[in-house]
C-alpha cells in the first residue's frame, strides 16, 4: 500500500508516538493504517468414510489437492465463511460444522481455521478455482501430498484421529 485510501496522499512507515511497531501513516491527513492477519476458513467435507478434496486450477500450487477453502468475508461467521467456500469450489452442502483445527501462518500474516462438516448428500461438482474435485478414502490421503502445510498438518491430524474434540493447533512460519 503506497497511497491513502481516505486522500490519496503518499503513505510512509512510521512508528507512531506511544506504539512499538512501523505502521503505515499518511503524510497529508497523518492517518493510521493499523493491519492485522486475515482469516482463512476450510473445511474437511465428509461424505460417509470419504473426504472431498479439490485440485487446484489457480496458483499457488496449481495442480495439487487441498481442502476447500478460501478467505473469510465481512458479514459472516467462520462457519458461514466454510460452508459458502466449499459450494464455492465443490458445489456441495456441508452441514453440522465443527471446529477441527486452527493454523497460525505467521509468514503469510494469516489464521486458518478448518472445520469438520457433514455433506447433505454426494452430490459434488467442479467449481472454478478446481481443475478436479473427487472423494478420496482416509487411507488414500495418507499417500497425498497436499497443497498447504496447514491443510497437511489438519489431515494428518484429521487421519490420526477424525473426531474434533480437542482443537489442533499448529504454527507454520513456510509452506
Ligand atoms: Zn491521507
Amino acid at each position: 500500500m503506497n497511497y491513502c485510501s481516505k486522500c490519496g496522499s503518499r503513505v510512509f512507515s512510521k512508528i507512531p508516538e506511544g506504539d512499538n511497531r512501523e505502521r503505515k501513516i499518511c503524510e497529508n491527513c497523518s492517518h493510521i493504517f493499523y493491519e492485522s492477519s486475515k482469516i482463512v476458513v476450510v473445511c474437511i467435507p465428509q461424505w460417509q468414510d470419504r473426504i472431498l478434496l479439490c485440485r487446484r486450477a489457480i496458483e499457488p500450487r496449481k495442480g495439487h489437492w487441498c481442502l476447500p477453502g478460501g478467505y473469510l468475508e465481512t458479514g459472516e461467521t467462520l462457519e458461514e465463511g466454510a460452508q459458502r467456500e466449499v459450494y464455492e469450489e465443490t458445489f456441495a452442502t456441508v452441514e453440522n460444522l465443527k471446529l477441527f483445527s486452527k493454523a497460525d501462518l505467521i509468514h503469510l500474516n494469516l489464521i486458518m481455521f478448518c472445520f469438520l462438516g457433514q455433506m447433505k448428500d454426494e452430490t459434488f461438482g467442479t467449481g472454478e478455482e478446481c481443475l478436479e474435485v473427487r472423494l478420496f478414502e482416509v487411507p488414500e490421503l495418507q499417500q497425498m501430498e497436499l497443497a498447504f502445510n496447514a491443510h497437511r498438518l489438519s489431515m494428518e491430524a484429521f487421519s490420526q484421529s477424525p473426531e474434533s474434540g480437542n482443537i489442533h493447533s499448529f504454527r507454520i512460519e513456510e509452506d
